[in-house]
């Protein structure tokens, strides 16, 4: 990993698309999009059950919402900092725009390591953000949902403590998507990023005019993402040649057990004594023969440094800003096809829209339903940018941002401007 600013790195890509757009938006307009609309930065003390109180600093960004409230997920990690939580709410911006729903872009973060936390604690500190942040979480506002070191529980709690806080049994309206179904959540929602990731992925295998039975994948990440995207893959029949995640990385090309290696993740809570394959370096990995690489973990993963060593003929972006802008124009030059992440791991985001509708209305979705409107959505939108791409003379990614950026500035310009 390297330690270019992911913020940096979300604008380079924003001026590089809004360079060729050709004049057809407002500068000003274009210039205001390279800025959020709102940082705001909390304190968190909860009481923990040591008995002490411990301070957290928590973040929330809303980037711009001139399509609708704020979406975007909470991630947690000790890591995490006010800039990059910024740059993830740009791309959420972006994100929602491409895939077409009517979200603008939100983050939040909330500066801890998961891995230190007790369940117990994990669930105070939850509670303790949704108290602090929620004059920010409403369903016209800002929506949060899961992201890296957050899950379906935590979001299960985010809902329960905005009842509570409000003497209800339940909210009116969706505060925050990726809950338990059991509370309102959508059938689905848990796997949509992965398997938005695997349509995305098979899509672009068949572009390349390559099959992706008997493909060799290698993933980065075993999260929420990672896992998904292994087993989704699979089902289709790839065969998984390598995956790690932040405790182990194995590599064997003859092909691993994805529901073994599922299996031992959930048991022990990661890859660690997984006991397939050979260990590799987590670096390493990334550099190993495929057909298909699906970085699903953190960003800046491929970077100038090991963009030329990829021996990937596509990079399907699951994690949100893996590969550097200088890296990008190496996999373009070496002609590997990359599905940028506004596109690749937009799943998530569409399904969280129909959880946001199905809660709205008060109605109920079931997972066929949800199935089939994920794959035809990503579908659209892959062909959607591809023939973009080919149209404009442009990357994949210029060719999603310009999508995106059409959509927000016209969604901008149909509102007029606020004094
Ligand atoms: P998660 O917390 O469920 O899992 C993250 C995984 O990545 C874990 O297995 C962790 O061990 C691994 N990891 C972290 N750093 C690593 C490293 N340096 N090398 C190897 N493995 C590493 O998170 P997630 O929800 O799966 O999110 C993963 C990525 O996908 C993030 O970039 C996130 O922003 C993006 N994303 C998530 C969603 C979603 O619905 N959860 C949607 C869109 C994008």
């Amino acid at each position: 990993m390297t330690t270019e600013s992911m913020l940096e790195n979300a604008r380079v890509n924003f001026d590089r698309a809004a360079a060729t757009l050709g004049g057809v938006f407002d500068e000003a307009l274009l210039r205001k999009l390279r800025f959020p609309k709102e940082r705001s930065e909390l304190r968190l003390s909860p009481q923990l059950s040591d008995g002490n109180i411990h301070v957290f600093t928590a973040y929330i960004v809303q980037h711009n919402n001139s399509l609708g409230p704020c979406k975007g997920g909470i991630r947690m990690s000790a890591a995490v900092t006010l800039d990059d939580i910024t740059a993830l709410a740009m791309e959420m911006t972006w994100k929602c725009a491409l895939i077409g729903v009517p979200f603008g872009g939100g983050k939040s973060g909330i500066a801890a390591d998961p891995r230190q936390l007790s369940p117990n604690d994990k669930q105070t500190l939850i509670r303790s953000f949704t108290r602090n942040a929620q004059r920010h979480i409403n369903p016209l506002v800002y929506i949060p949902a899961p992201d890296m070191g957050t899950n379906e529980q935590d979001m299960g709690y985010i809902k329960d403590t905005i009842a509570y806080s409000e003497g209800h049994a339940t909210t009116q309206g969706c505060y925050v998507t990726g809950k338990p179904v059991i509370l309102g959540g959508i059938p689905g929602r848990g796997k949509a990023t992965g398997r938005g990731v695997a349509i995305a992925s098979e899509a672009a295998m068949a572009h390349i005019g390559a099959d992706l039975k008997g493909a060799q994948v290698i993933v980065q990440g075993f999260g929420n993402v990672g896992a998904v995207s292994c087993s989704e893959l699979a089902a289709r029949g790839a065969k998984i040649v390598g995956v790690a995640d932040i405790t182990e990385a194995v590599y064997d090309e003859r092909g691993l057990d994805v529901a073994r290696l599922m299996a031992h993740a959930r048991s022990t809570g990661s890859l660690k004594g997984c006991g397939q394959g050979r260990t590799v370096s987590p670096e390493g990995l990334l550099e190993m023969p495929c057909t298909l690489l699906v970085p699903a973990a953190a960003g800046n993963q491929i970077t100038a440094a090991n963009a030329s060593r990829i021996q990937a003929r596509i990079v399907a972006e699951g994690a949100n800003g893996p590969t550097t802008p200088d890296a990008d124009l190496i996999l373009h030059k070496r002609n590997i096809f990359v599905i940028p992440d506004i596109l690749c791991n937009a799943g998530g985001v569409f399904v969280s829209y129909l959880e946001y509708t199905q809660e709205t209305q008060q109605e109920q979705m079931t997972e066929d339903v949800v199935d089939a409107r994920l794959e035809k959505r990503m579908r659209d939108k892959f062909k959607l940018v591809i023939s973009t791409a080919e149209k404009r003379k442009l990357s994949t990614r210029d060719a999603a941002m310009h999508l995106a950026l059409e959509s927000v500035c016209s969604a901008s310009v149909a509102r007029g401007n606020l004094p």
